[in-house]
């Protein structure tokens, strides 16, 4: 249960703890002893997953907690279609724990080492006007709170309406009821479109396809789109949906997923990096190079890719209704930044929810990521671009770089500050809060 101390580093390496114990329970008893004995000793605990996040939410010089032991499948309703998980269930483990079941998550982001908690408690999201993010999908959540006791919440209680996009700041998540369709396939369509048609009709391009997103290299007049449609599944090996193409053979897969959007891709970065002048070239390069594909496999294969080039990373969501103006902004802004921007743009779009910190709380949302390769300065960049995404009435995404205080938080989530008075009734002494929770919801 005990982990040696050492300094602990997120995905991209931008953000460093140096926590005084590190503990991997096994037990939710376990956790809450850890919990106690923090608070006796007046130390900090934050709960960390795969370190996903950019932004400084897990880091403390506390108690690091991670819970890898606890994952896996606790129970299935069928009849609810609602399936609970242990939290620290990493999202690449899900799809083989629901198959016997036939069962899936209705939506993913575009990575799977996440846990499933750290992805709830950021809002992490993946795209599709007709669905939420992973804090949409949640029915039920039991947590460790600051005093130890187990809590078990659900629809009408405040910390579970509070709680799902908690940022850790409400208690150790143990366990998530997440709602779960069948599982179903996707059909893939990956292909380069005219920049101005895919940014002026973003909307309703979103509106669409069940799931659809872009990547555009700036510099660069082609939107790289994908889009993906559900069928039922197995639906690639049925007579009446014969005109599927099968899943990218193994050797293509190796090639387009690993050689060139990785070990390519690595490369040029690495080369932009030391001659930033390379970049313009490189961008038309690397447009070229993505790949034009159409396939169909299980949804998971559809919408996850390996991601081994570190980046960091800046989003933010704004309103869907007005994407294509904000888009517009967006490009005009980087062309006469003239700073060297070698890793593509990527947008997507969700549908609303109601979980009251969720960046499309209330809102069908586009969602608009800036990325930057891990060994060039981000904040040049990002500094550029946040302004407009601001002026936008943008949301940034939690687990994403962004330089909001407490009051430019609220200023777009009108139930921070109650979220940060229930923080402060639940955890009186503190005992979850990191700078990052404070930035977040303010030293109430
Ligand atoms: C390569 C890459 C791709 C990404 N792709 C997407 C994407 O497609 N869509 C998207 O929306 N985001 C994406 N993200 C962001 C990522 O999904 C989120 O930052 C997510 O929170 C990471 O999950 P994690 O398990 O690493 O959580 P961590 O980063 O470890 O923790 C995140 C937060 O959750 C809290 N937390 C974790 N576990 C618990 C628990 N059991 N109880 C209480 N609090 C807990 C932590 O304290 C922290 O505040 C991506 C990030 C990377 C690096």
């Amino acid at each position: 249960m005990t982990v040696r101390p050492a300094t602990w580093h997120n995905w991209s390496g931008a953000q460093t703890a140096h926590p005084v114990a590190r503990r991997q329970p096994r037990t939710v008893a376990q956790v809450q002893e850890i919990v106690r004995r923090a608070a006796e000793k007046e130390r900090h605990v934050r709960t960390v997953g795969a370190g996903h996040s950019f932004t400084p939410a897990a880091v403390t010089d506390g108690v690091l907690l991670n819970l890898d032991h606890l994952s896996g499948l606790v129970s299935v309703d069928r009849a609810a279609m609602e399936v609970t998980f242990l939290a620290g269930t990493r999202l690449h483990d899900i799809p083989g724990l629901l198959a016997p079941h036939g069962l899936a998550l209705a939506n993913q982001g575009d990575v799977d080492p996440q846990s499933l908690a750290g992805a709830v408690s950021t809002g992490t999201h993946g795209t599709g006007t007709g669905f939420t993010g992973f804090a949409g999908m949640v029915r039920g959540m039991q947590l460790v709170t600051a005093d130890g006791s187990v809590r078990d919440v659900g629809p009408g209680d405040p910390l579970f309406r509070y709680g799902r996009i908690g940022l850790g700041a409400f208690g150790v998540v143990t366990a998530l009821t997440m709602s779960v369709v069948d599982a179903f396939t996707l059909h893939a369509v990956e292909r380069a479109e005219p920049l101005d048609t895919v940014l002026g009709s973003w909307p309703e391009l979103s509106r669409e396809t069940d799931h659809v997103e872009f990547y555009w290299f700036p510099g660069t007049r082609v939107a790289h789109v994908k889009r993906n449609t559900r069928y039922p599944a197995g639906a690639v090996r049925t007579d009446d949906t014969a005109a599927l193409p099968g899943p990218v053979p193994r050797w293509r897969a190796l090639i387009d997923d690993e050689l060139v959007n990785n070990v390519l891709f690595g490369g040029l970065c690495a080369a932009m990096h030391v001659v930033p002048s390379l970049t313009p070239t490189v961008n038309r390069i690397s447009a070229a190079a993505l790949a034009q594909r159409e396939y169909s496999a299980p949804a998971h294969d559809v919408f996850v890719s390996p991601r081994r080039v570190r980046f960091n990373e800046m989003e933010y969501s704004v309103p869907l209704s007005d994407a294509a103006e904000v888009l517009a902004e967006v490009r005009r802004t980087l062309d006469s930044s003239g700073l060297p921007v070698g890793f593509p743009l990527e947008v997507r779009a969700t549908g609303a929810d109601d979980v009251p910190l969720s960046t499309a709380r209330g809102r069908d949302s586009c969602y608009i990521a800036v990325h930057r390769y891990h060994r060039d300065d981000y904040r040049e960049l990002f500094a550029v671009v946040e302004p407009v995404l601001v002026a936008a009435g943008g949301r940034p995404h939690w687990g994403k770089h962004h330089t909001l205080d407490h009051d430019g938080l609220a200023a777009v989530h009108e139930e921070l500050d109650a979220a940060g008075q229930l923080r402060a009734a639940t955890d009186p002494d503190g005992v979850f809060r990191n700078p990052y929770v404070d930035r977040v919801f303010g030293t109430v």
